[in-house]
């Protein structure tokens, strides 16, 4: 039995009611025992063409699938309950990612584990920390708890190295980020010793940094990507209140 974490967003039709006929769904599977989820939390949607606002919360399961075919059963669950996937991080009713599966590290074509971009996005680390603070990450041997604080500080240094094609463009793109310190950092340095809470790494020159922190940028999509990861790391979360008695008695108070 293995200890499994999924993230769960979507923006599209009654959010609420698709993250919970998904948990059903989910945990109806005769290998699936338990699925605990978080609170709702809102976000800014991350993406150009992402739309509304996304509601995010996260489960934890206990299993005895793989990992493949945990992944299978969520890919079901997503497309059972009409997700659209025409743009990259596009308008979506449901999105499940398998965050992590007990302590293992899988990279495989289909399934990258831990998620490689769970470890800065408030909207992944704020739900997970909610239910298991004290997970270590596999990869960065800190809790989530201790991530989630890494990525919440203010001022947040966010260190970059290699080419960027428009560093013009880059430090205007982080004045929409005031929380945002950018500072050049060695490809040889490791982030976390260098006390940057992440770092992005831009185009394919050599040599290039070997840290798990560092995120490796591709020239294309460089501006668009580094907007994403800043607004993954500094929008502060709203929790939303799920139940009606709830709400209409936090009205009253
Ligand atoms: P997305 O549309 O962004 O949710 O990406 C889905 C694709 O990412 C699928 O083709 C998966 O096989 C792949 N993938 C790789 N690692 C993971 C993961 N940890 N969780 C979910 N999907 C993953």
């Amino acid at each position: 039995m293995v200890q499994a974490v999924v993230a769960v967003g979507g923006n599209v039709g009654d959010v609420r009611q698709t993250f919970r006929r998904a948990q059903t769904l989910v945990g109806q599977n005769d290998a699936v025992f338990t699925v605990r989820a978080a609170e709702l939390y809102r976000s800014v949607a991350m993406g150009a063409e992402a739309g509304d606002s996304f509601l995010n919360s996260a489960w934890v399961l206990e299993t005895s699938l793989d990992a493949v075919q945990l992944l299978d059963l969520l890919q079901r669950a997503e497309n059972e309950l009409g997700r659209t996937r025409e743009v990259r991080w596009g308008p979506r009713t449901l999105d499940l990612d398998l965050i992590f599966y007990g302590g293992e590290q899988i990279d495989s074509p289909r399934l990258t584990v831990p998620h490689p971009h769970c470890f800065y996005r408030q909207f992944v680390l704020a739900p997970v920390a909610s239910l298991i603070p004290e997970f270590l990450h596999p990869v960065f041997g800190l809790t989530i708890r201790q991530l989630y604080d890494w990525i919440s500080r203010t001022p947040l240094p966010v260190g970059f190295g290699g080419d960027p094609a428009n560093s013009i463009t880059l430090s205007s793109i982080t004045r929409e980020f005031p929380r945002v310190d950018l500072r050049r950092v060695d490809p040889a340095i490791d982030p976390a010793l260098e006390e940057v809470s992440l770092a992005l790494w831009f185009g394919s020159s050599d040599p290039k940094p070997a840290s798990p922190f560092w995120l490796h940028v591709s020239a294309e999509d460089e501006l668009q990507f580094f907007r994403d990861v800043l607004t993954a790391a500094c929008t502060e979360l709203e929790t939303v209140v799920d139940d009606v008695d709830e709400l209409s008695e936090s009205l009253q108070e």
